[in-house]
């Protein structure tokens, strides 16, 4: 089955808001197996919203709107349905009394111009919202169908989970494995990787992130185990190639990586701090698996390693972290009981030094624990 979201508001043409209903609903997609090829974005107008709705049909099977259900001139999306399919809407008596009953259970009467909330065309069933004034539409005609959701997300989530999900038979299993490396840039993993880029099943994708690349290993089968198997071997390759940057998996951290190594060693941990300014010490004390190893840090802004290494001492701690403050280019070190490691990084600005740092604090501690 082919899909694609329409997303209907002026807002997202504007920049106002960003879209992230579409970025929910392809990710749900995705899960359920089902192939969205399109993405489109319309204003609050009839004739465009109609083309839109028209152009969708034409090359898909299901379309998954969402916004323009308000009540107000400017929501457009039911009558644009309806001229796409040649319908006309009319008020449907039991969504008109649910309505009115919506406004009277909160003491009010219902503004006439609601009454278009209660509007269905004949191929339309309404879907429920527990949480707002408009349901949304359920229409099937010609072997298609449209879904139109409300925009406000907190609205739209739990009518796609709760109404249309289940009808909705899952095509095929989706499987993804994420690699999470550092200490090598994207395009290096990209040429490592060599010919497995090119492997479509399962597929190997890299993206450069804010704790450095991750190697995306997905897979679409009937069957989960037989997505997975195809993982695995992947992995097994991928790793052959470039595990001595691979750091983690999926959704693990750098923090849980150094915490769960500090703990099964029973060290401690203290952190002398300049050039990463403390970041270091969120990081960890956020990190579950680190927290409790953490001794304590000293932040001191322009200090040299001497002095550093001084301040981390006075924890008591068996490992040290430091990042020393300097001109563009700094030495960071990490001090085990076994052994004493440094990074050279160089930055070109403050902001620029104390992300570098956190990274390759991260990273040359894992490294000096792991070795
Ligand atoms: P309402 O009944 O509140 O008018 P609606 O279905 O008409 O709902 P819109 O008027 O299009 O929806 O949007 C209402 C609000 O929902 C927007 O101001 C925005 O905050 C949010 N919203 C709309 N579309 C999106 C989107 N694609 N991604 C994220 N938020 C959205
Ligand atoms: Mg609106």
């Amino acid at each position: 089955m082919r899909a694609e979201i329409l997303s209907v508001g002026t807002e997202l043409l504007l920049g106002e808001i960003i879209d992230t209903n579409s970025a929910y609903l392809a990710g749900r997609l995705a899960d359920l197996g089902i192939d969205c090829l399109h993405m489109q974005t319309v204003g609050d107008n009839l004739g465009r919203c109609k083309e839109a709705f028209e152009r969708a049909l034409a090359r898909s099977e299901l379309v998954v709107a969402t916004g323009g259900l308000g009540p107000t001139e400017d929501d457009l999306t039911r009558e644009a349905i309806a001229a796409a399919l040649g319908e006309t809407p009319a008020v449907d008596a039991a969504l008109e009394a649910d309505l009115r009953a919506w406004f009277a259970g909160r003491g009010l009467t219902m503004p006439e111009r609601n009454t278009k909330q209660a509007w269905l065309i004949p191929s339309a069933r309404a879907l429920p919202n527990p949480l707002g004034t408009a349901p949304g539409w359920d229409v099937r005609k010609d072997g298609k169908r449209i879904v139109a959701m409300p925009g406000v997300p907190r609205e739209m989530t739990p009518m796609w989970e709760g109404h249309v999900e289940p009808t909705l038979s899952r095509q095929a299993t989706l499987r993804r494995r994420t690699l999470k490396l550092l200490g090598i840039g994207e395009s290096a993993v990209e040429e490592r990787l060599g010919d497995l880029v090119r492997s479509t099943a399962p597929t190997v994708a890299t993206y450069a992130k804010n704790d450095g690349v991750h190697v995306r290993i997905a897979d679409k089968a009937t069957s989960s185990d037989e997505a997975d198997a195809r993982i695995a071997k992947m992995e097994r390759e991928v790793r052959a190639r470039l595990g001595e940057y691979v750091w983690g998996v999926d959704g693990e951290s750098l923090g849980d990586v150094i915490g769960t190594a500090l703990a099964s060693r029973r060290w401690t941990l203290a952190l002398g701090e300049s050039l990463s300014a403390g970041d270091l010490a969120r990081a960890l004390s956020d990190a579950p698996a680190a927290r409790g190893q953490l001794a304590g840090a000293v932040v001191r802004l322009g200090a040299d390693e001497g002095s550093l290494e001084r301040d981390a001492r006075s924890f008591g701690a068996d490992v040290l972290l430091l990042t020393p403050d300097g001109d563009g280019k700094v030495e960071l070190r990490a001090i085990t009981p076994e052994r004493s490691r440094q990074a050279t990084i160089h930055f070109r600005s403050p902001a620029d030094g104390r992300r570098r740092a956190l990274l390759s604090g991260l990273d040359l501690l894992r490294r000096a624990l792991l070795d």
